[in-house]
């Protein structure tokens, strides 16, 4: 193994095992050993999960007066599948031992084989590039490896009694519900595009080989927004709007290019083409990351898919991807899609229902503009670019934007009436902030188990409290303390935060 293959093995692994010591998360049914692809989330995993959309909420819907979130069923009919064209193309390419049966990913199992990208291929050219390698069953050893073939990922659902045919699937992504909700909504909303649908929720793919933890899952989180505009308008933007973000630079690799490159949004549009309404969602989706986030430039990029790899129905395609040294890669944690009217187009067609609208003067059917980030994903993304090894403690750097605890509370020691007065510390700040309370062990144990988990600051209640009613902030990443007096406490800490 090289050694950055080593090195990304290890941090995997240590990370790992805080996830599991601490609870962040661990495998479902853990006890029954578990089932790939199925992951939970412990108190801190959730915490932090809580925290993610809740900044993605704020930040996303809040950044237009026409946004809203709404919520839906997990389970859809499927004639919202055959409208959407996932029955027909939400497909992996599967390849079966034909010796012990052992069913895996033809596209995984040949990158890794023979380190090369096959996204582009299909199921006959990778069954030549299998043949033509002499490849065998990663399980068995065995040379009989079937044809490659096309393998749905959407996992059925028999509604109703047994022998009635009534089928759903659980849905493999959350936009549907939001196309599904767009003529309720652009009614109850007042008519007004563009018109944003968010969905924070669940998203199900029987993925073939779930692996990589949090970052390929049967069962998993996605925060998607849909944005219902008039296509008319897509390279139109208010001047105020455009002046502000036209000198923002933004971090890509377009198709063409092999080096990330800084491009202004106003290059974007003229010498990329990129029309300005994609544009402006392109800054809005990078500046999540790296001003919300707080992810360093130089690990993230924002990716345009070529034509075979994006789905047919996206005319324009990039990704937001960051670098994750436990995956040894850049890797896709969200996208910006134009999903032009395919989507509102298929469901008008089956649905048989009118789903065009009169605006602008005109009838037509809206274009979609989505936004979608996976949850999952981005906050295993977080613990890998945020984790750090120094000479006396692991620390998850988190910013306090998604770290499980805001502060830790600690009596120096549990006697002399510190643990009274730290509690009574704990009941004021409680109310504003996520605070967590410990006495138990040595104070320097006690600071090391929260820059663990991430906790930005630590206030300790010690004699010199019982004095003069002050106590120390010790700030996490530079380990610097600072005493206050417990009646200024809250201000100060939300001026440092
Ligand atoms: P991939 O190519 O990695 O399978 P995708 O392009 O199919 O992802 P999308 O359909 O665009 O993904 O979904 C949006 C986001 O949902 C992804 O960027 C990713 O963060 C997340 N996501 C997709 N599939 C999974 C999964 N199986 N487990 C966890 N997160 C996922």
């Amino acid at each position: 193994m090289r050694k950055k293959e080593k090195e990304a093995v290890e941090k995997l692994s240590k990370i790992t095992t805080i996830a599991l010591k601490r609870g962040f998360f661990w495998p479902t049914a853990e006890i029954y050993g578990g089932k790939a692809g199925l992951l939970s989330y412990g108190h801190l995993g959730k915490a932090m999960k809580n925290k993610f959309e809740n900044l993605w909420k704020e930040y996303f819907i809040k950044s237009n007066e026409n946004y809203y979130e709404i919520g839906s069923s997990v389970i859809l009919p499927e004639k919202v599948f055959i409208a959407s064209g996932h029955l027909e193309h939400f497909n992996d390419p599967l390849v079966e031992c034909k010796t012990c049966h052992f069913r895996f990913r033809a596209d995984q199992f040949l990158e890794s084989r023979l380190k090369i990208k096959v996204e582009e291929l299909t199921p006959e050219e990778m069954s030549d590039l299998i043949r033509k390698n002499k490849l065998k069953c990663p399980k068995c050893g065995s040379w009989h490896l079937g044809q490659v073939k096309w393998f749905n990922m959407m996992f059925p659902i028999q509604l109703g009694a047994v022998g009635i045919k009534d089928m759903a699937y659980l849905t493999p992504e959350t936009a549907q519900a939001s196309y599904l909700a767009f003529k309720r909504e652009f009614e109850a909303t007042r008519k007004k595009l563009p018109l944003g649908i968010a969905i924070i929720g669940k998203a199900f793919r029987n993925e073939l080989s779930p692996r990589q933890l949090i970052t390929r899952m049967k069962e998993f989180h996605q925060a998607e927004l849909q944005i219902f505009f008039d296509p008319a308008e897509i390279n139109r933007l208010d001047k105020e709007e455009w002046k502000q973000i036209s000198k923002y630079k933004l971090i890509m690799l377009p198709q063409k290019e092999k080096k990330v490159k800084e491009i202004t949004c106003e290059d974007t549009n003229k010498k990329l083409k990129l029309p300005k309404f994609y544009v402006k969602n392109l800054a809005l989706a990078q500046k999540f990351y790296i001003e919300q986030l707080k992810i360093p430039k130089s690990k993230f990029r924002l990716r345009e898919l070529s034509e075979k790899e994006r789905a047919f129905y996206n005319k324009i395609h990039w990704d937001v991807e960051l670098e994750l040294e436990t995956l040894g890669e850049f890797r896709e944690v969200g996208g910006v899609h134009y999903r032009t009217d395919h989507d509102l187009g298929g469901h008008e067609k089956y649905s048989k229902e009118n789903l065009k609208i009169f605006y602008n003067n005109k009838k037509f059917i809206p274009h979609v503009l989505e936004i979608s980030l996976g949850i999952d994903r981005d906050i295993w993304a977080l613990m890998d670019i945020f984790f750090k090894e120094e000479k006396e403690r692991t620390v998850f750097s988190f910013p306090i934007t998604v770290s499980p605890i805001d502060i830790a509370i600690f009596p120096l020691v549990s006697r002399e009436a510190m643990p009274e007065k730290a509690k009574e510390v704990y009941n004021i700040l409680k109310k504003d902030l996520l605070c967590f309370y410990d006495e138990t062990g040595a104070i320097g144990r006690r600071y090391r188990r929260q820059d663990e988990i991430g906790t930005p600051y630590c206030i300790t209640i010690d004699s010199q409290t019982l004095k003069d009613d002050t106590v120390t902030i010790r700030e996490r990443d530079s380990m610097k303390q600072k005493r206050v007096k417990i009646g200024t406490l809250l201000v100060e800490l939300k001026n440092i935060m």
